[in-house]
């Protein structure tokens, strides 16, 4: 688990928005079967749209979201699906800036209450992440989030021998993003598999 912060690294802006494989065509075309580029693994939060917020249309994204990215086996299953079955070369974890599942782990560490029901099950799997985040001095809650998107991206290869193998085998990447809720931008916070420290991502 990594608790360094994180390097200088790319910030990723994007362009005009051009709605890309959104007509009736793309949905024809696809329809006898899909090829995504990507694997999508992120948070659920209703302003973190995978194919909104990326520009992207039907049969490019294999999207699987999770309150606060939290992962159990049919996460573990439908990301090695996509990344294994589908033959997608790229997975990405996508959190974001004011995500309340963080904040609730950070918020039932400090108050010692737990929420209740299943949302406690959640906010229990953040909860490593805000404790490595802490161990390693990370106070500020986006060093916390970032925390957490690293966390996620090593414990995806960790307990994923599939996924592991891939990136191990140089055919597949896992990338680490924390998304800007407000101006729409992503840095990346991790990367196994490439290494995006020599290229400035536009
Ligand atoms: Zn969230």
């Amino acid at each position: 688990m990594s608790a360094t912060p994180a390097r200088p690294l790319p910030r990723i802006h994007q362009p005009a928005p051009e709605h890309p494989n959104q007509d009736a065509t793309r949905r024809a075309e696809i329809a006898p079967g899909q090829r995504p580029f990507a694997v999508v693994f992120g948070c659920s939060d209703s302003r973190l749209a995978a194919e909104i917020i990326f520009d992207r249309g039907l049969g490019d994204l294999f999207v699987v979201r999770t309150a606060g990215h939290v992962m159990g086996a049919e996460v573990l299953g439908s990301i090695e699906y996509g990344a294994d079955v589908l033959d997608c070369p790229l997975v990405l974890v996508l959190g974001h800036d004011s995500c309340g599942v963080v904040g609730a782990a950070c918020a039932a560490l400090e108050d010692g209450i737990a929420p209740a029901g299943y949302v406690r099950d959640v906010v229990e799997r953040v909860t490593p992440s805000v404790l490595a985040a802490r161990a390693a001095g990370l106070f500020e809650p986006d060093e916390i989030l970032a925390e957490h998107i690293r966390h996620t991206v090593d414990l995806l290869l960790d307990r994923s021998r599939v996924l592991a193998e891939r990136v191990e085998a140089g055919r597949a990447a896992v990338v680490g993003l924390c998304y800007r809720l407000a101006d729409g931008s992503a840095q990346v916070v991790a990367a196994r598999g490439l290494d995006l420290t020599a290229n400035s991502a536009t």
